[in-house]
């Protein structure tokens, strides 16, 4: 079987590559890029005026199975990544049970295997059912097929606790994403803390919360090397520790997700709850410094933080309500049409960064298009404008901030191992 995708712009920044031409795909596998029109196939599929780039990779995406199914599953989070651009997500292991035991690691392994759209890897904990005290069997969790360590949402308090974590860690060669979230500052908050906040008469969340705890785990992971990944960064200044942390040579890297620069916390006016994150999204200060470290490579990778909610859970009083909202459908538009139609970012680095900056992080294959890598693909349409509507979703869920939002670039279809995927 020999599929090409015809006469493309085809991007891939694993191998500096970004010229027009044809790609071909046969047996699954990615065979090469030749000149535009001069291949044939089994199946030609013209691309003209299309983007082909690897298919995106999300490291940080809850997709609620097992446990909580009525919010997103496996299935469903996976079509939403599909329908996002992504072959590849990586999933936070605040399920229920939660991923601390190989069983289940294997059964999502499994269940992915049958049902997905796109490849999932488990996070495993770092410890047992997220309660900060005792360690997991991480060498376990990794045998069993965990990509990576993270108790996402249970940010460790105790700094003992996360240096054995991080010598556990750095012994297998686990890369330990972590929430940085001081909760001593932070207990009761809502929403950012300052003039919104202010004026919505909600208790604030203070960024000094975030910086206080990746200054703390950053210099754990210089102590102990364990390979350190800060999820969703939400504060200008923690963008300032981790540049200094890699002038340090400390094993760092850094991701944030488009509404930490796309949007305020005005977004939160009105209550609307589907602008209710943790951490909060914060000012256009921080937007700018955000946006800063993308450009100049201290932010290594966009991610998501796809946290699905049922709406009858959304629709709280703001302080009740959970924090947490969509990003797999929305990401690459918002983040094409925020950065890189506006001259901020170069187009090469945004894949970059949606791409194989995610695979080396938690070492897992993909985020290329090199001859004989599985042929994991996105095409894009990047002249086409479409407004992100929440109830179109593919998510079983609706909280979006960018409900209404018109945004450019969309994803045309995916290809996992070499087949079109139906989303
Ligand atoms: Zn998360």
């Amino acid at each position: 079987m020999r599929l090409v995708l015809a006469n493309a712009r085809i991007l891939d920044p694993s191998q500096n590559i970004d010229r027009f031409g044809d790609l071909v795909i046969e047996d699954g596998k990615i065979a090469g890029v030749v000149a535009a029109h001069s291949a044939d196939g089994d199946e030609v599929r013209d691309c003209s005026g299309l983007l082909v780039t690897p298919g995106l990779i999300d490291i940080h995406v809850h997709l609620r199975e097992p446990g909580f199914e009525y919010k997103e599953d496996i299935e469903s989070g996976t079509r939403a990544a599909a329908a996002g651009g992504f072959t590849a997500v990586c999933c936070m292991p605040n399920t229920s049970p939660s991923i601390d035991s190989t069983a289940v690691v294997r059964q999502i392994i499994e269940r992915a295997a049958e049902v997905g759209c796109a490849r999932v890897y488990p996070i495993g904990a770092l410890t047992r059912n997220m309660q900060g005290d005792q360690l997991c069997e991480i060498a376990d969790l990794k045998a069993a097929g965990a990509c990576a360590i993270s108790d996402d949402a249970f940010p460790i308090q105790n700094a003992e606790t996360m240096r054995r974590g991080m010598e556990y860690c750095a012994q297998l060669g686990m890369t330990l994403m972590t929430h940085n979230e001081d909760q001593a500052l932070t207990r009761g908050g809502a929403m950012n803390e300052g003039r919104t906040a202010t004026m919505m008469g909600l208790p604030g969340i203070p960024r000094v919360a975030e910086d206080i705890a990746v200054a703390r785990n950053v210099l754990l992971s210089e102590l102990t090397g364990c390979r350190l990944h800060l999820l969703h960064i939400s504060s200008g200044r923690t963008v300032d520790i981790l540049r200094k942390a890699k002038m340090r040579r400390i094993p760092v890297t850094g991701e944030t997700a488009p509404h930490y620069w796309a949007l305020t916390d005005s977004a939160c006016e009105g209550y609307n709850t589907n602008a209710k994150m943790n951490p909060p999204i914060r000012t256009a200060e921080d937007n700018r410094l955000i946006i800063e470290g993308l450009v100049d490579g201290t932010i290594d990778i966009i991610a998501t933080d796809h946290a699905p909610h049922a709406p009858y859970e959304k629709e709280r009083e703001f302080d009740q309500a959970p924090f947490g909202i969509l990003g797999l459908e929305t990401s690459f538009a918002v983040s094409y049409t925020t950065l890189v139609l506006p001259g901020k970012l170069e187009l090469p680095d945004l894949i970059r960064k949606m791409t194989i900056a995610g695979a080396q992080v938690v070492g897992i294959p993909g985020g290329t298009l090199a001859e004989g890598a599985v042929a994991d693909v996105a095409v894009f349409d990047l002249a086409a404008q479409w407004t992100a509507r929440a109830a179109e979703g593919r998510s079983k869920s609706r909280n979006t901030p960018f409900d209404g939002m018109t945004v450019t670039g969309k994803t045309c279809f995916t290809l996992l191992g070499g087949r079109v995927v139906e989303v």
